[in-house]
């Protein structure tokens, strides 16, 4: 305990916790399972006066402190990778 360093996930957790949210699913960690992601922006604060789209979404669990970080738009895998394994 004590030490606060970015503890990111590994490639193939990131990209599933990405397309979950992508796809606008539940999302939980895929680490540790737990269901209380903090994202940023929120999803309920949508400006609906300009779609940025650039914007960058952080994903991070509140629990074990791991956190992905994704660009929507260049996000282009299919909803389920796991059929493309
Ligand atoms: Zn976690």
């Amino acid at each position: 305990m004590g030490r606060r360093a970015i503890k990111e996930y590994r490639a193939a957790e990131a990209l599933q916790l990405i397309l979950a949210d992508r796809d606008k699913e539940r999302l939980a960690c895929p680490s540790c399972g737990h269901q209380t992601i903090e994202r940023t922006p929120k999803r309920r604060f949508v400006p609906s006066m300009r779609q940025d789209t650039y914007r960058q979404v952080t994903l991070r669990c509140g629990k074990c402190g791991r956190q992905a970080a994704y660009v929507p738009r260049n996000v282009t895998q299919p909803s389920h990778p796991e059929l493309t394994y």
